[in-house]
């Protein structure tokens, strides 16, 4: 018992192991937070750089795409549809897996990793 109150006391005074949340990126939802920060009330957490390789939102260049839809079969979520009229896809990153097979099947680099991680929203699309 008197061991583990004192690791608790110790943890009292240690920095987190973790990155604070980027308060650059917090959603402007959270308009509450933002004024705090510009009234200097809270302090800015400034944003951790996201390591090489980092999987973020697919980002789809669509005048990059020649219709091939490897993309397609390779999507184990259904998460890329074609759209075979315009020989185009859709992504859809609501059903993204993120796990880059997509990415690395593309012959023309038409989906792309990117660094963005705050992907929660109030809609699907
Ligand atoms: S990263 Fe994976 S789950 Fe997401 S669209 Fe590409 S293949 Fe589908
Ligand atoms: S694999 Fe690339 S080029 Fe082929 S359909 Fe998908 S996005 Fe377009």
């Amino acid at each position: 018992m008197f061991t583990m109150a004192k690791e608790v006391f110790k943890q009292l005074f240690k920095k987190p192991f973790t990155n604070l949340f980027p308060a650059k990126h917090i959603p402007k939802s959270v308009g509450g937070f933002l004024r705090d920060v510009e009234k200097g009330k809270v302090k800015m957490n400034p944003p951790v750089p996201t390591p090489p390789g980092f999987r973020g939102r697919v980002e789809y260049h669509r005048e990059r795409c020649n219709g091939c839809m490897l993309c397609t079969r390779v999507c184990p979520a259904n998460a890329v549809v074609s759209k075979p009229k315009e020989r185009k896809i859709d992504y859809h990153l609501f059903r993204c897996t993120f796990c880059g097979e997509c990415v690395k099947v593309c012959p023309v680099k038409a989906l792309e990793f990117t660094d963005e991680f705050l992907l929660a929203d109030y809609s699907r699309d």
